[in-house]
């Protein structure tokens, strides 16, 4: 089974074909990140016109890359939602094209089952599991009980955590997107200065960043308030410590209550050098098996895309021609079938 797969869902133009679900011929991602850097943050109406730009050029280089013919492909999968429509639409038409032209099966695929079985690309994944999934738009705890069977364990109730960092960032005057540089910078500090914890309540595994960001944006102005200088490097550490105390110790509690046999670090906060070190060694500590994908796969990516779209390819269950573009796709609906 070869699929080619194809991602618009944000600021990522991305084409990939697949073997199977697991082996990757190409997966080519063109960033528009530089475009959008300068307005600090994506701007839809920019995206979906870049990705128009792009979509038909990276589509000729993924074919060509992965050895391939238009002959070869047995399925056409496309990013279905969440994401912006507009941009989503790029993917869709591009997609349907191809599927009526050569007569092959079109899958909607859901964006974070993507961001999830990235994992697939790189290891075995093993049932149950618990993803904890961090990203610019989402912070998800999701339980697989079986394959292709997703249940919402925990969500943000405000921010996603990609979004907090990038919002703390901004308030630091560092560029555009923020995580990579707080994230440096917390790394390089001597001291943390202490920031709350959002547990919420005893046996909840929902998330909130949004008071923590308000701690922040407070101890910045108290700082200037009082003419002290602030210490930038103390306080975007004190703020990943607490994202990480909180992200870490729900995984691990929803990882033993459901009985999961593995735990899947996914989305492009998984770049966090402090989150991945702290996961690493509290899972050694519990002995669980936690599985991180390549960093190029855990950003947005075709290739993930291709290896969800393959859950629903196997069991033969395809989308119509009148496939829509769903910002609000739910993770759970998206289910395969039993
Ligand atoms: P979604 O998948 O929810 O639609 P997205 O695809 O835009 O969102 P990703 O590309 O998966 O999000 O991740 C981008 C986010 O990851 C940004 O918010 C960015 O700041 C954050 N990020 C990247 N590297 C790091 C890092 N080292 N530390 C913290 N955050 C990071
Ligand atoms: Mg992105
Ligand atoms: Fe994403």
């Amino acid at each position: 089974r070869i699929i080619l797969a194809i991602e618009t869902s944000c600021d990522e133009t991305s084409v990939a074909v697949i073997r199977n679900g697991k082996q990757i011929l190409s997966n080519v991602v063109s960033s528009q990140i530089d475009i959008h850097e300068r307005f600090g943050g994506v701007v839809p109406e920019i995206a979906s016109r870049k990705h128009v730009e792009s979509i038909t050029v990276i589509m000729e280089q993924a074919l060509k890359e992965s050895g391939l013919t238009l002959n070869d492909i047995s399925a056409i999968a496309v990013t279905q939602g969440p994401g912006l429509v507009g941009a989503l639409l790029v993917g869709i038409v591009a997609a349907k094209t191809l599927a009526m032209a050569l007569d092959i099966p079109l899958i909607g695929t859901h964006h974070i089952a993507g961001h999830i079985y990235a994992n697939e690309l790189v290891a075995e994944m093993e049932y149950p599991c618990m993803a904890l999934v961090v990203s610019g738009g989402h912070t998800e705890l999701v339980l697989l009980e079986s394959e292709g069977s997703f249940r919402m364990v925990g969500r943000t109730r405000d921010d996603a955590v990609g979004e907090a960092y990038d919002k703390v960032a901004r308030a630091l005057h560092l560029p555009y997107p923020g995580g990579p540089y707080i994230d440096r910078l917390a790394s390089e500090a001597e001291e943390a200065i202490p920031l709350p914890r959002a547990w919420l309540e005893a046996d909840s595994y929902d998330f909130s960043f949004s008071g923590l960001k308000s701690a922040v944006l407070a101890v910045i102005n108290q700082t200037k308030m009082k003419g002290l200088e602030l210490n930038e490097a103390a306080l975007a550490r004190g703020f990943q410590e607490s994202v990480i105390e909180v992200l870490v110790t729900k995984a691990l509690r929803a990882v033993k209550q459901f009985g999961a046999k593995q735990l899947l670090l996914c989305g492009g906060v998984a770049a966090n050098r402090g989150l991945r070190a702290s996961l690493q060694a509290k899972c050694e500590a519990n002995q669980v098996p936690l599985l991180i994908p390549p960093l190029s796969l855990c950003t947005d990516n075709a290739a993930m895309i291709g290896a969800a779209a393959n859950l629903k390819l196997k069991r033969g269950q395809y989308s119509g021609l009148d496939l829509k573009a769903d910002p609000g796709l739910s993770l759970e609906e998206w289910s395969v079938g039993s």
